[in-house]
């Protein structure tokens, strides 16, 4: 995917990999644990419903770190998870649960077989989104139903070595036998002892202590009965299981940091007495009308809405990478419409314009990319670059061509796919030639189209594609192509 080389084939200059290590709080050269490869541990979504725009964030933003990981000459050996049996939809044990609610929602019998049947269906979902998102797969995923005799064994470990108690729902992690608990994100855990929080188990010893077993008449056999692990006992032992006991980079969402990776800390580091992740790494959240995305208020937008909206998953990425993974972003259509318009540019002259023009990627700019994402994986900043090559006037279009194609490879756009593909966008039917019944067919999707009413517009753009015609809606207005 990289070369290495600049235009003169002078070896490129690495600076060191500056990256935020949330657990610090500051900016830390990155150093590997091992020569060997780079673990990296993502948490992944609890498969319950398709997932929205905003946790496809966390994965094109692991995506970026691995891409510049793998620019600069590092093996990825990279878990993500799935969570696909019920944990409380609040972090602090207590709500409802997300697969129950699924379960509920889809008319299923409560049952481990109707949850396998649940999340087979939104894991392919969401596997879905990835691949369309074009985030290189990881090396394995792991779905929480898969592991639970590693979580129980891992619970065992706690309980061996003192770090348990029981209650009468479960038995519970005690967090005053782990000092540093709560160091991630600095957690005011005084202040969670003295409010006067409802939900509390009055059970517990202190409010941030977190089921590790929570005993069910549905679940698991174990030595404490029937049950569900607690979900962050579920990452600690996929974590381990795939990636071993210490790994160099966690990451996820920064919702995440309080709870659940504050709890993952505690597990592992009192079950092994070593350090767990060298860096923790956390993106920011993306936002609607400057709100949190939550499908309750209906604004959990999916891939889909965006697809009927007219816009391509590889348009969303250029969006969310115009905009640095530790900053909170707001979408909006608007904005993802500008985005898509300086995307189509940009794939017009690399696809169209430029698609025969040959020569060699420019040193210079690639030495600046590589300087940009290596400080904290700067994308915004590279996508500036890629503007300043196209203006560039003292490069050729060949060379600017191979420059931006090579620079893909740390974006991920799709740039460097072959010319006949990328070019197949731009090779659109004229609507006045088409046969009149098509053109209909193409009138009344608009109409539909621009009513929001999507489930007419699909249903007669399925009909145009069994008749062999592909429609992309752009800015000037839809767009036909023969298949
Ligand atoms: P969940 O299924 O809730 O565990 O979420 C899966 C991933 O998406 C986690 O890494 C979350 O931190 C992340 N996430 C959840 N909501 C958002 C959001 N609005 N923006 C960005 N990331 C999010
Ligand atoms: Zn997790």
């Amino acid at each position: 995917m990289f070369s290495l080389f600049n235009t003169k084939n002078q070896p490129l200059n690495f600076p060191p990999l500056q990256l935020f290590n949330t657990e610090s709080r500051s900016l830390e050269i990155f150093e590997p644990l091992s020569n060997k490869e780079v673990r990296i541990y993502s948490c992944g979504p609890t498969v319950y419903d398709y997932v929205h725009i905003g946790n496809l964030r966390a994965y094109v933003f692991v995506d970026t770190l691995k891409r510049t990981l793998l620019y600069n000459g590092y093996v990825v050996n990279h878990t993500i998870n799935y969570t696909d049996f019920g944990h409380l939809s609040s972090d602090a044990d207590t709500g409802d649960d997300k697969m129950m609610k699924g379960l509920r929602r889809e008319k299923m019998d409560v049952s481990l077989e109707s949850m396998r049947l649940l999340s087979d269906r939104y894991i392919k979902a969401f596997n879905n989104d990835l691949e369309a998102l074009n985030i290189i797969k990881p090396t394995q995923f792991a779905r929480a139903s898969d592991y639970v005799n590693e979580q129980i064994r891992l619970i065992e470990t706690l309980e061996q070595k003192g770090y348990t108690y029981e209650t009468s729902d479960g038995i519970y992690f005690d967090i005053s036998k782990f000092p540093t608990y709560g160091r991630l994100g600095n957690i005011d855990l005084d202040g969670q002892q003295s409010a006067n929080r409802t939900e509390i188990n009055p059970e517990k010893h202190h409010p941030a202590d977190f089921a590790l077993w929570k005993y069910g008449t549905l679940g698991w056999k174990s030595k404490w009965g029937l049950g569900f692990p607690g979900w962050h006992i579920e990452c600690s032992a996929m974590a381990f299981a795939t990636l071993g006991k210490q790994i160099d980079i966690h990451t996820g969402g920064v919702d995440n940091i309080p709870t659940h990776h504050n709890g993952e800390i505690a597990q592992c580091e009192s079950a092994t007495g070593k350090q767990f992740s060298k860096y923790w790494m956390h993106s920011e959240h993306l936002q609607i009308n400057n709100q949190k995305i939550a499908k309750s208020d209906g604004n959990g937008l999916t891939m889909n809405e965006l697809y009927q909206a007219g816009y391509s998953a590889l348009e969303y990425r250029y969006w969310l990478l115009t905009s640095h993974y530790r900053t909170k972003v707001n979408f909006s259509y608007e904005a993802l419409e500008a985005s898509k318009q300086a995307f189509t540019k940009l794939r017009k002259l690399i696809f169209v314009d430029w698609a025969d023009e040959k020569g060699r990627p420019d040193g210079n700019y690639q030495q600046k990319a590589i300087n940009i994402i290596n400080d904290d994986l700067n994308t915004p900043q590279v996508i500036a670059l890629i503007w300043e090559i196209v203006k560039d006037d003292k490069l050729t279009k060949g060379e600017k061509r191979a420059t931006i194609v090579e620079l893909d490879g740390l974006l991920g756009l799709g740039l460097d796919s072959k010319s006949e593909d990328g070019a197949k966008i731009f090779s659109h039917l004229k609507i006045a030639d088409l046969p009149e019944a098509v053109q209909v067919l193409i009138e009344e999707r608009e109409i539909a189209r621009v009513a929001r009413n999507w489930p007419e517009a699909d249903r007669i753009r399925a009909i145009l594609d069994q008749q062999g015609y592909l429609l992309e809606d752009s800015s000037e207005g839809v767009k036909v192509s023969k298949k």
